[in-house]
């Protein structure tokens, strides 16, 4: 069973946010562009994994993905761990493009895209101090822990994989995602012992997901050009700032596109980039909207949490809004 689910990443909405907004004219915007993509490539192979472990049979197993668990003033991150009444598995997934050349002796994991070259952390290492922080993490909860294997798993379908020194660990821990039916198995014949009650499976899960902190980056922290960001609400077909919100309808005054929602997504970024609280001036300032009797309106017609009465009341996102 999926004992927790991954969901869109808080800090990649973040990012799409501030890359929606972001000044034209400012070169910083790049860079913010370039984050976004790596994020969203990770997370494209995170999900790539997801498809193929659940096409095996995961009934007698707990998966629970996308954690990040406070330990000793740090957090460590489990892609996805596999809970077994025999054994615990992380795996860890990469969705580098390229050629990845794996260099264990130096852990190193080198990419050749482009005729550049890279050096990436290794990512058995990795997953290895993934899995002694999660040991580290059972005993502190009571719990005495199972053997804990690890693999990584290359997700981009287009990177070739090379092993020149023909090192075991990297044959037999990196693999492609779609040979996951493959890899898991040979784990029961090696791990045969029954460590683990279907009771204590649900108890490390629990702890798990109680423990987990999930990023949310802070803006504020970014040195983002606060006052220049592009307000105004975005056309969703043509991507124009600056629609109108006419009769009932927003309409874009480059396309003709008509839409009765689009000031979700606006107010969505505001959220995102400022934090999560907006009076209706600011409302109003951020979507250009004039009347304050059609913000009223907008604002009373979404998931939001209204806090304080009159002039001093703000609202903020409700249990849905972001879904
Ligand atoms: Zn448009």
């Amino acid at each position: 069973m999926i004992g927790k689910k991954r969901e869109y990443p808080k800090e990649i909405m973040i990012l799409e946010a501030i890359v929606r907004r972001f000044p034209l004219d400012d070169f910083r915007k790049a860079e913010f562009e370039k984050k976004l993509y790596r994020k969203r490539a990770g997370y494209k192979g995170e999900k790539t994994l997801d498809y193929y472990l659940e096409q095996i049979d995961h009934s007698e197993m707990v998966i629970l993905y996308d954690l990040r668990i406070p330990i000793n003033r740090t957090h460590f991150q489990i892609d996805t761990l596999i809970i077994t009444t025999y054994f615990l598995l992380i795996i860890d997934s990469k969705n580098y493009a390229g050629t990845l050349i794996f260099l264990p002796e130096f852990n190193q994991l080198i990419r050749v895209q482009n005729e550049i070259e890279e050096v990436f952390p290794d990512p058995i290492l990795q997953t290895k101090i993934q899995a002694s922080q999660l040991k580290a993490f059972l005993i502190k909860h009571h719990i005495t822990p199972p053997p804990i294997e690890n693999l990584v798993a290359i997700s981009n379908s287009q990177a070739i994989i090379k092993n020149p020194t023909n090192d075991k660990e990297v044959s037999y821990r990196v693999f492609r995602s779609a040979n996951a039916a493959f890899k898991i198995p040979p784990f029961y014949q090696k791990h045969t012992q029954f460590l683990l009650s279907k009771n204590d499976v649900k108890k490390i899960a629990r702890n798990l997901i109680k423990a987990h902190e999930p990023l949310v980056p802070d803006p504020e922290s970014m040195n983002l050009p606060f006052d220049k960001m592009v307000k105004g609400v975005q056309c969703p077909a043509c991507e124009a700032f600056g629609m109108d919100y006419r009769q009932g309808k927003w309409t874009c005054n480059k396309c003709g596109h008509k839409t009765a929602v689009a000031h979700t997504q606006a107010l969505r970024d505001f959220f995102l980039i400022y934090g999560a609280s907006i009076t209706s001036k600011q409302f109003r300032d951020f979507l250009k909207i004039k009347s304050s009797s059609t913000a009223k309106r907008l604002l009373s017609s979404m998931d939001l949490v209204s806090l304080g009465s009159n002039k001093g009341r703000s609202y903020s996102p409700g249990k849905n809004f972001f879904d």
